[in-house]
């Protein structure tokens, strides 16, 4: 073990500590909403703590060396130039093949497939991700960062935002939902979701709901955070149930859509989500403990509401948030007041920062 695995280890330690008593004193106070957290807490891998390994190249695996390679959205997107600019590409099916796993060397698993992918749809790709605003490399980038982890970042979403002190857990690559993220993403995204949920109970006397929209093609992962009063805690899950319910077509609802990871993680741990949705179908996931929440797949993406539309109407009905204020198509803004408000008050609770910097 490394001196610094050692250094860092207490800084985990304690955060669990800490969220250990939180979960105890929230328990008392609203008998069941958390309740499952805690094994989620004991469960939580170290592994996202630890420094880099020491190997070398030569001795990583195939494995090892692509995760190593595959920290930039960049590279994604060269290799999707490359594809566009090289017009044997869609003709020559010996160079596709030579050429594939050349190229998927720079392509996240599964969330672009190029072998598959037509020239038109490789260059719809590199459009969406030259005007992502998750994409850190672009210019066009969405507010400041809250906080920098290796493979996953805080942001706010976009403004108006349904709750004051609202976060946006991001993967730094450009992946169309976080079931797409690997085991290294997920430790990140987890610290985030624990960080947060301290900070909302110790700084603002609130509990908080995580979810994550995933309805379109080009679609850039994120998991939005909302403080919510803690007496909406213990109800919140009816709400979203019905919610969904009578957003769903009959014919949806005969084949069961809605999804209850929550129940499910007793049996099957807190990855129920990542078992229970495939990644590849237009989802919804409300996340009401670390360990699940309920998930809905949209079988008619154009009847359910656009964006984060369908999150925003149910949280800001129970907030009774302005209906306009609601619809309203956010955005982010330059210099946005919010960052630094945000950032003075959750700076001690940013793990990350106090990991790696
Ligand atoms: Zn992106």
């Amino acid at each position: 073990m490394s001196d610094t695995r050692l250094k860092k280890d207490p800084v985990l330690s304690e955060l669990e500590k800490k969220y250990a008593e939180l979960q105890r004193k929230h328990q008392q106070e609203n008998s069941e909403t958390y309740h499952n957290d805690r094994a989620t807490l004991t469960g939580i891998s170290k592994k996202a703590f630890a420094v880099e390994g020491t190997k070398n190249e030569d001795e990583m695996t195939a494995e090892e060396l692509l995760r190593e390679e595959k920290v930039s959205g960049n590279m994604i997107r060269s290799a999707v130039d490359s594809i566009i600019k090289d017009k044997r590409f869609s003709d020559d099916l010996d160079y596709q093949d030579d050429n594939s796993s050349k190229l998927a060397k720079h392509v996240q698993k599964g969330a672009v497939d190029l072998r598959k992918m037509e020239t038109h749809e490789a260059k719809k790709l590199s459009d969406a991700l030259d005007r992502c605003q998750l994409c850190i490399e672009n210019d066009n980038i969405c507010a400041d960062m809250l906080s920098m982890a290796k493979n996953v970042y805080l942001t706010l979403p976009p403004s108006p935002e349904i709750a004051k002190y609202s976060a946006m857990i991001v993967p730094i690559n450009h992946v169309k939902n976080t079931l797409y993220c690997d085991e290294d993403e997920w430790e990140e995204i987890r610290n985030y979701m624990i960080s947060l949920s301290r900070f909302y109970y110790e700084k603002l006397n609130k509990a908080v709901v995580f979810y994550e929209t995933s309805i379109y093609k080009y679609n850039h992962a994120a998991i939005v955070a909302v403080p919510i009063p803690m007496s909406l805690s213990s109800t919140i899950q009816g709400y979203f149930k019905e919610s969904i319910i009578s957003q769903t077509s009959d014919f949806e609802q005969q084949h069961k859509s809605i999804v209850d990871t929550l129940a499910k993680s007793e049996v099957m741990g807190r990855d129920s989500f990542k078992h229970l949705i495939a990644k590849e179908a237009p989802f919804f996931h409300v996340w009401f403990t670390l360990n699940g929440g309920l998930g809905h797949v949209v079988e008619d993406v154009s009847s359910w509401p656009k964006r984060d539309l369908f999150a925003r109407e149910v949280l800001g009905g129970l907030l009774k948030v302005d209906p306009l204020t609601i619809r309203k198509q956010g955005r982010w803004e330059k210099d946005d007041p919010r960052v630094t408000e945000m950032s003075m008050i959750y700076k001690d609770y940013d793990w990350a920062e106090q990991m790696y910097n």
